[in-house]
């Protein structure tokens, strides 16, 4: 594929690749298809047809810079409803300019358009996996979920030198703003991984999160192949506008540092004083019994704040006889990683989780 006007000649952006340990790509091929430097556009790319008549196709972004540079490939809507990162994929993508960019960006804002369209974590086959977070690597051949996950890997995992999944909180209301990395991939990807997630949560979020990620997720998947990755978690769903706006920016901040981190960008890597926790420190108060939530904590400043031992973060009131039947306190002293709007929530739903150690990864 070509761009529409000719590419310009090669310029020297004047970033130190010394500091980024990744390959100069001579070629970029997408949907069997080579990417021209100097491209920037749209390519859908077909995955089956359906019974309703239609092609159903992977959105794709792709810019490819004029100077060679590292892969970058990104990835939100894993869960069709966490739309958050959609809006700031589209805004960062705007900002890039092919003949000042080095290497490629590979950008997916809707990875699983069925539970898009449902607004659900699931998609409808009905049969198999039908989380399609969980069905890497993916057969072409299988269910309309592992042909996505199968297309995801093939397009955009293999192809890249960097990976970033992005979540959000969902249709039951959840907020966060964090990266999440694996610290038991001490190899290289780990490293490189970590380093990532500084770049990332520089531009904003501030908790880097230590879990283990699952190889049947793509940031997984793509570690266990030897590709550096994170997955981001941040913002919610049908937040105000004032506070969605918050988020987003954290997001677009964060992505542009990870760009001049990876040195695909010109300009100097921003550093913020970050929160460093691991999933063995911590503590979560979930609802005993579904009931509608009353929150203390939906504000932006909320996540990532204090809260001490026995402060109540919200009490549930049964929706029914409309009384307040249970008072969500915290167990101990730390910082709120997520929480929730007030809404209905179901037994077994997670209502809140404090970091209750902080300590550098
Ligand atoms: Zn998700």
């Amino acid at each position: 594929m070509r761009a529409a006007s000719p590419p310009p000649a090669a310029i020297d952006l004047e970033v130190d690749m010394r500091r980024i340990d990744a390959p100069k790509r001579e070629s970029l091929s997408i949907g069997g298809a080579e990417i021209e430097p100097g491209f920037k556009g749209y390519i859908p790319l077909p995955i089956a047809a359906m019974l309703t008549g239609g092609e159903t196709a992977l959105p794709l972004h792709c810019v490819r810079g004029t100077a060679p540079g590292p892969v970058l490939a990104v990835q939100a809507c894993v869960h069709g409803d966490e739309p958050q990162p959609v809006r700031a994929f589209g805004n960062v993508l705007e900002k890039i300019d092919a003949k000042k960019f080095r290497g490629a960006l590979l950008m997916i804002p809707v990875a699983n358009p069925f539970a898009f369209a449902n607004f659900s974590r699931q998609s409808p086959d009905q049969h198999e996996q039908t989380n399609l977070w969980g069905a890497f690597p993916g057969n072409s051949k299988g269910t309309l979920t592992q042909r996505y996950a199968a297309k995801i890997r093939e397009e955009l995992i293999d192809n890249a030198d960097f990976f970033a999944e992005f979540h959000s909180g969902g249709r039951a209301g959840r907020i966060q703003n964090r990266v999440d990395i694996d610290p038991r991939v001490k190899e290289a990807a780990g490293k490189k991984a970590r380093a990532m997630a500084i770049a990332f949560a520089s531009g904003g979020a501030g908790l880097v999160h230590g879990v283990s990620l699952s190889k049947a997720s793509a940031p997984g998947y793509a570690l266990s192949r030897g590709v550096p990755a994170i997955s981001v978690e941040i913002g919610g769903s049908y937040l105000p506008e004032v506070e969605e706006a918050l988020y987003r920016r954290c997001l677009e901040e964060g992505l542009w540092n990870l760009m001049v981190h990876l040195g695909m960008l010109a300009g100097r890597e921003r550093r913020s004083r970050l929160t460093y926790f691991e999933a063995s420190h911590r503590a979560e108060v979930n609802p005993s019994s579904g009931g509608y939530l009353l929150s203390r904590k939906t504000r932006f400043a909320d996540i990532g704040g204090r809260v001490r031992k026995g402060q109540l973060l919200g009490e549930m009131l049964d929706p029914f006889t409309l009384e307040v039947t249970e008072e969500l306190r915290s167990p101990a002293d730390g910082v709120l990683f997520f929480s929730r709007c007030s809404g209905p929530v179901e037994v077994g739903n997670k209502g809140f989780a404090i970091a209750t150690r902080t300590k550098k990864i």
